[in-house]
C-alpha cells in the first residue's frame, strides 16, 4: 500500500512549461509543495512568473523562472542549459504550456493553425527530447525517485471530444495522446514514465468566457455531471501523483481530471 511518502518529491528537480498562469501555476506550486525544486517557464510576462516564484518561495518551497518560447528549438535548448547550471539536471517535466486560435475551418488562418500545432504539439516533442536526453544520462538514482525520470503532458478532453470551430486545438491534443503514448512505449524500458492529464473545463484565462457571467457557468455546467468547474489545484493534484513513486507503474496512461466531462452526460436522462 502506498504511504505517505510515496508522494515525497524531495530532492526532485522539475520544470513546468507556461507556469506564470492558470494549470501551470498550480501544478508548480503544487509540486513544490511536494518538495520539488521548480523551474517557472514563461513566454513573455516576467513579472507573472516572478509572482509565482515569490509565492512558492514564501511558502517554504525552492523555484527560479526561466524564459522560453517553447515552440523555438533554441529557446528551449537554451532554458534547459540554464535549469542545468542551476541544478544540474532534471527528474519531472510537465509540458503544460499551450493555447488556442478559434476559428471555423473556412475561416481559421494557417498562422492559427500553425502557432497551436507549433506550441501545443511540437513544444511537447521538443521539451521531450531534451529532458529525455538528460534522463537517459542521470540513469536511475534511487534516493531520488524509482524512475530515471517523469514526462507529464498536459492533454484536454479534447483528445477525444470532437471540438467544432477548434480543429487545430482539438488535433493538437489527440496529436498529444499518441506522441505521449509512443514516448511511454520507447522510453519505458529506460525507466522513464510518460503519462497524460485531460483536464475538462477549469476556471483559468484560456476558458474566462466560458465561466466569468453566471449564465455562461450554467451552460457550462450541463457538461459536467459533478456539478462544478474545475480548479488549477485540481490538476495540481493529479500531477503529484503522477509524478511521484505512488504511481510508479503507472506508465503510458492518460488521467481525465474533468469532472465527468468526457461521460456523454447527454445521455444520462435515457439519451
Ligand atoms: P493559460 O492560458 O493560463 O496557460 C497557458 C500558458 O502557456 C500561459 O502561461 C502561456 O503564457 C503559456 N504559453 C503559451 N505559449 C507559450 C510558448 N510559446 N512558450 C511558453 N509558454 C507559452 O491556460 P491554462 O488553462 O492554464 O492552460 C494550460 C494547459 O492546460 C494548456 O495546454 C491547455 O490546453 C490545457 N487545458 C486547459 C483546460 C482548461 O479548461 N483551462 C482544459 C483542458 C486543457
Amino acid at each position: 500500500m502506498a504511504g505517505i511518502s510515496d508522494y515525497d518529491l524531495s530532492g526532485q528537480r522539475a520544470l513546468v512549461t507556461g507556469s506564470s498562469s492558470g494549470i501551470g501555476a498550480a501544478v508548480a506550486r503544487a509540486l513544490a509543495s511536494a518538495g520539488a525544486r521548480v523551474v517557472i517557464n514563461y513566454g513573455g510576462g516576467r513579472q507573472r512568473a516572478e509572482d509565482v516564484v515569490s509565492e512558492i518561495k514564501s511558502a517554504g518551497g525552492e523555484a527560479i523562472a526561466l524564459q522560453a518560447d517553447v515552440s523555438q528549438e533554441s529557446s528551449v535548448q537554451d532554458m534547459f542549459r540554464q535549469m542545468f547550471e542551476a541544478w544540474d539536471g532534471i527528474d519531472i517535466l510537465v509540458n503544460n504550456a499551450g493555447l488556442q486560435r478559434d476559428a471555423n475551418l473556412i475561416d481559421m488562418s494557417v498562422e492559427d493553425w500553425d502557432k497551436v500545432i507549433a506550441v501545443n504539439l511540437r513544444g511537447q516533442f521538443l521539451c521531450s527530447r531534451e529532458a529525455s536526453r538528460a534522463f537517459l544520462k542521470q540513469g536511475v538514482d534511487p534516493e531520488r525517485s524509482a524512475a530515471a525520470g517523469k514526462i507529464i503532458c498536459m492533454s484536454s478532453v479534447h483528445e477525444v471530444i470532437p471540438w467544432a470551430g477548434h480543429s487545430n486545438y482539438a488535433a493538437s491534443k489527440g496529436g498529444v495522446s499518441l506522441f505521449m503514448k509512443s514516448l511511454a512505449q520507447e522510453l519505458s524500458p529506460n525507466r522513464i514514465r510518460v503519462n497524460a492529464i485531460a483536464p475538462g473545463a477549469i476556471r483559468t484565462p484560456i476558458n474566462r468566457e466560458a465561466w466569468e457571467t453566471p449564465e455562461a457557468e450554467a451552460r457550462l455546467l450541463t457538461l459536467i455531471p459533478y456539478g462544478r468547474v474545475g480548479e488549477p489545484e485540481d490538476i495540481g493534484k493529479a500531477a503529484v501523483w503522477l509524478a511521484s513513486d505512488a504511481s510508479d507503474y503507472v506508465t503510458g496512461a492518460t488521467l481525465f481530471v474533468d469532472g465527468g466531462m468526457t461521460l456523454f452526460p447527454g445521455f444520462a436522462d435515457n439519451g
